[in-house]
């Protein structure tokens, strides 16, 4: 469960994110719904523990995570331009996260497997189409099985196969009793991949509703 409190986020004179307040269920595919520029971006970095607040709380299952980035145990994010050594392969790199972060070597050859890289694996991330990139982040944010998963518009860039795919691996994992918030601009997405809605605009919160109630007020 993710619980954000009062959460504000300046940039000198602009404020990204005005007094948030929301909280992410477990077990549904929470969406995240907001034009660009809204603040989404912003919001799920103080979720992970990127970057710090101006002001209020946020928690993850009762931990704050505010000055330092979430342990991929127990919270993996899908967020944007994550870079990538070039040269190196699929494989190498989620190896090397999962030496430093204590993760099993056979969990990388399972993700590897679940985000569909294996064929692509051993050749250099750097040759990746946007969509392999992408796979290769969700590869990632799922190495270390958290029980939280946070993905900022995670099918920018996949081809429709793609999106399908993404879709039911989302609603998968949140009927795995997973904690899952996903991010997008477009109503049409969200409206075929998640359950309950959050709606930001200039920041600030606009609803915070299942999305059947949204989509009949629209
Ligand atoms: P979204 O993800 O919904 O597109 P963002 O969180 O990226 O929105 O951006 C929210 C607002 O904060 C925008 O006006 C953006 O220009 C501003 N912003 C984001 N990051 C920075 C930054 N590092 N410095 C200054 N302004 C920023
Ligand atoms: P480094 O200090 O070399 O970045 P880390 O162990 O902090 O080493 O992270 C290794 C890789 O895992 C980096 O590419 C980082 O961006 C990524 N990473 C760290 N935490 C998370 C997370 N919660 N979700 C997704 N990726 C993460």
């Amino acid at each position: 469960m993710i619980q954000v409190k009062n959460l504000s986020k300046r940039y000198g004179e602009r404020i990204a994110v005005d007094d948030l307040s929301f909280t992410v269920r477990p077990g549904v595919v929470t969406g995240f719904l907001g034009p660009n520029g809204a603040g989404k971006s912003t919001t799920m970095r103080m979720i992970v523990g990127l970057d710090a607040a101006t002001s209020g709380t946020v928690t993850v299952n009762g931990r704050r995570y505010a000055d330092h980035p979430a342990p991929l145990r127990e919270l993996g994010a899908l967020l944007e331009a994550k870079s990538v050594h070039a040269s190196r392969s699929a494989y190498n790199h989620l190896r090397v996260i999962a030496a430093t972060t204590g993760i099993p070597k056979r969990r990388v050859d399972e993700v590897i497997e679940l985000v569909g890289l294996h064929q692509v694996a051993r050749k250099p991330a750097g040759a990746f189409s946007l969509g392999m990139g992408q796979r290769l982040g969700i590869a990632t944010a799922l190495l270390g099985d958290p029980e939280t998963v946070i993905l900022d518009e995670p099918v920018n860039g996949l081809d429709p196969e793609g999106v399908l795919w993404i879709r039911n691996l989302l609603k998968t994992l949140a009927a795995e009793g997973r904690t899952v918030f996903v991010s997008s601009h477009l109503m049409s997405e969200m409206a075929l991949t998640a359950e309950h809605l959050v709606v930001i605009g200039r920041g600030r919160l606009i609803a915070d509703v299942p999305i059947a109630e949204f989509t009949s007020r629209a």
